[in-house]
């Protein structure tokens, strides 16, 4: 049986398959698609002999009905094509695995969903149709989505991005020159990027261009990333904690996504920096969206997650606090942080990975040693150097895919916060 999806916002009776949720992003009513049922795990899922085997058993399941399985089977094997380790760390932190995401082109956690997604979305394509993506980021999101889709035929890419809050190393990232990619650096904030995406849609003057949307409210983006907790957990070999530094919460739906579709978790840990809308809600306080605030683990601020909505779906408040314990770990303590870990294990953390780690270190003396814990890792340190040189005392080891970007020609254009100027760059590109 296909799975359907629906609007957060909309009635049940209103669906749409995979391919079209896939392609538009964001529901028309404003909602976000979610799966009418999460597809249970193939049985022998736990025996898969290697990431790639796993996750094109999953996403066959999730698309079955939606896209032929060999033409799914390619695509994931393409989009994952790197290697996915589970770190496990000694001494005092013994119990604790490190989840590394970052060993895509772009370093962080965001290649696994834009790489799945692009290709996904190229062979779903009807031929001589044209879309644009368009992607509000913070950081990672960004360079991910750019590099994943650039080149693929048919499909534009317009990425938004706030001016001086992401690191010169991200920026470099994002602004490199890509074929059929803009770079938009706005005079803003990240919230305000990400609402110019979202009325972008809703503008009456670009309901011709066929937009689409890669932020994490894409669901396209969240399947792949839903596997690699499958993948640590059968390295763990037992129901572990799983804690993941969030910002959009894209990626702890991800991991709610699993659990739902039958992967016993001990629990989920949702680990924030200042910006604490969603620790404070988990914690029953009084909750509201708010400006983003600016933390040394950029891609996390976030203070309206766009995930939340699903969340709410798919839970509830009482279950979604029974599951998910919250933790907000200021930057002063992100760089102890960094710098504990490396001081007792050697291990070098970037500091969103780092405020997942501390988020662990205070919860284990409530938890106790015996459950393994799993922390996701979700960009590698060389793409914060000045944080890693402060924290540590050196600079971060640099791998060669990341030094390449500085030898490349790049090409971006400021534009102010607003949906008029972000309406001219999109009728532009789609004129050329
Ligand atoms: C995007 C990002 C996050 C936050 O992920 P969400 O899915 O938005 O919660 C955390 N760390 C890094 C490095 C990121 O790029």
């Amino acid at each position: 049986m296909p799975v359907s999806y629906q609007s957060t916002r909309g009635d049940s009776a209103t669906t749409v398959g995979f391919v079209e949720a896939l392609r538009r992003g964001l529901a028309p009513d404003g909602g976000l698609y979610v799966p009418q049922e999460v597809p249970s795990l193939p049985a022998d899922w736990a025996r898969s002999p290697s990431f790639q085997d796993l996750a094109v058993r999953v996403i066959v399941r999730w698309l079955d009905g939606a896209m032929e399985a060999d033409v799914v089977e390619a695509a994931v094997r393409d989009a994952l094509n790197f290697p996915v380790p589970v770190v496990p760390l000694a001494g005092a932190w013994e119990g604790v695995h490190v989840l590394e995401l970052f060993h895509g082109p772009t370093l962080s956690f965001k290649d696994f969903g834009a790489r799945t997604m692009s290709r996904l979305m190229a062979a779903s394509l009807p031929a001589g149709e044209e879309v644009t993506v368009m992607v509000a980021t913070s950081g990672d999101t960004g360079s991910a989505v750019a590099d994943g889709f650039s080149g693929i035929p048919g499909v534009r890419v317009v990425l938004l991005y706030p001016d001086g809050q992401v690191s010169p190393t991200q920026e470099r990232q994002l602004i490199v020159q890509r074929e059929g990619v803009v770079a938009l650096r706005v005079d803003g904030t990240f919230d305000d990027c990400q609402r110019m995406v979202k009325g972008a849609f809703a503008d009456p003057d670009l309901q011709g261009v066929g937009l689409s949307s890669a932020n994490s409210i894409n669901i396209g983006r969240l399947l792949p990333q839903s596997l690699y907790y499958l993948w640590a957990s059968r390295a763990v070999g037992k129901a572990a904690r799983i804690c993941v530094p969030s910002g959009n919460l894209g990626n702890l739906t991800a991991a709610v996504l699993a659990h739902l579709g039958g992967l016993e978790v001990a629990g989920i840990v949702a680990a924030h920096n200042a910006n604490r809308f969603f620790p404070d809600y988990l914690s029953g306080r009084e909750a509201s969206f708010s400006r983003s605030v600016p933390t040394l683990s950029n891609a996390m601020d976030v203070g309206a997650p766009s995930n939340f909505e699903r969340l709410k779906w798919l839970l509830g408040r009482d279950k979604l606090s029974a599951l998910v314990e919250g933790a907000t770990v200021t930057d002063t303590e992100t760089l102890e942080s960094m710098k504990r870990v490396y001081g007792e294990t050697g291990y070098v953390a970037d500091p969103h990975t780092a405020v997942g780690l501390e988020a662990v270190r205070r919860l284990r003396t409530t938890w106790g040693h015996g459950t393994p814990v799993v922390v996701a890792s979700t960009a590698h340190p060389a793409k914060f150097p000045e944080s890693v040189s402060q924290a540590i005392g050196r600079p971060p080891d640099v791998p060669d895919r990341l030094a390449a970007f500085w030898d490349r020609p790049i090409a971006v254009h400021g534009i102010s916060a607003s949906g008029d100027a972000l309406r001219a760059v999109i009728l532009k590109q789609a004129r050329e």
